[in-house]
């Protein structure tokens, strides 16, 4: 099939990009990698009749850190951030030595977003904005407590990520704002990562995702945890109820499972063709648990290394 027509539009700076998303107003949208936008526009699943491709603005491709404490284990008290340009390729994040020595779940969790290809092409900021229950990047956000910046008619904000899916391929932002940053806490101190999750084949969307990340204290017990899942609810899911049930605790393996428990007590998945509901929530047991634990076991490597929070 073929989109439906449009006024295509090809801003070369963030404040020309503005304006015509403002002119548009709920006709516009923002044309990015394209690999999720061009396949909607074809199938007609999205006839937004003015299209803004980003592509040409400079500077929103940067990978860079920010905060206190340039070095490991340095500022403590306060944070340090990753910081992503939206128009990053999801490609050149899943090579960066710097996403792998900050945030190494990324790199992790982007060598299955789709293929070299689609990641070649598709950006950082796209995936986030595009809001896909089964996205890898967003649950990622969502499990690391990173926020994005966006750019609109009022200035610039800040959208904290528990505060930025709202629904199904629905995110926060309003209209004519544009999603400008990602902002990926860095690893500090005592802190692991985990990703886990089960696809039909390497590089299609998953049957569930899970990603976990755990912040111990000096004595090793756990001062702070955050599980997310993917495609098992309308959106990228927070688990509060896996934090508290690890808050306090050594990790150990009864705590974990009571945590996967809460994170299955939490779904209520859909059936779908080549996974049934049942399997789906079994899943969500299954890997949450193997995601906390890796997070748990990485954190555990850097306490022993000399880091706590
Ligand atoms: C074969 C194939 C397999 C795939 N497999 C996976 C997978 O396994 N996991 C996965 O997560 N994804 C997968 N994808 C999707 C891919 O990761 C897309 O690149 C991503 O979802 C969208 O990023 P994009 O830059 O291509 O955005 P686009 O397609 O250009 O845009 C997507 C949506 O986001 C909006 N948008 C884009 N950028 C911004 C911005 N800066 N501010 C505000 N709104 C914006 C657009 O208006 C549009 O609504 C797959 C795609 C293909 C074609």
């Amino acid at each position: 099939m073929k989109p439906a027509p449009f006024r295509y539009e090809r801003p070369s700076s963030l404040e020309e990009a503005l304006r015509a998303l403002e002119e548009a107003g709920d006709e516009g949208r923002v044309l990015a990698g394209g690999q999720s936008l061009v396949p909607m526009l074809n199938m007609r699943l999205a006839a937004p009749s003015v299209l803004v491709d980003v592509n040409a603005i400079s500077g929103l491709d940067e990978i860079a850190t920010e905060g206190e404490g340039e070095a490991e284990g340095e500022g403590e008290g306060d944070r340090r951030y990753l910081v992503v340009g939206a128009l990053a390729r999801q490609r050149t994040l899943e090579r960066s030595a710097l996403a792998a020595s900050c945030c190494p779940v990324l790199p992790e969790c982007l060598s299955v977003v789709g293929h070299v290809p689609t990641r070649n092409r598709g950006t950082v900021g796209g995936s986030i904005a595009h809001a896909d229950p089964a996205g890898e990047l967003p649950v990622a956000l969502l499990a690391l407590g990173g926020e994005v910046e966006v750019a609109g008619p009022d200035g610039v904000r800040r959208i904290g990520a528990d505060d930025l899916f709202v629904g199904f391929l629905t995110t926060s932002l309003g209209a004519g704002e544009m999603l400008v940053r990602c902002r990926f806490p860095a690893r500090r101190g005592a802190v692991g990562s985990g990703f886990a999750e089960v696809a039909p084949r390497h590089g299609d969307f998953a049957f569930a995702i899970a990603c976990a990340s755990v912040a111990l204290d000096e004595s090793g017990r756990i001062a702070g945890a955050r599980l997310a899942l993917g495609a098992v609810a309308d959106r990228p899911l927070l688990v509060p109820a896996a934090g508290d049930v690890l808050g306090g605790s050594r990790g150990a393996e009864p705590a974990l499972r009571a945590a996967a428990a809460a994170a299955q007590a939490a779904v209520d998945p859909a059936d779908s063709l080549h996974a049934p509901a049942g399997y789906r929530r079994h899943l969500v047991g299954v890997l949450a648990g193997r995601a906390l634990r890796q997070a748990v076991a990485k954190a555990s490597e850097q306490l022993t290394k000399g880091g706590s929070r």
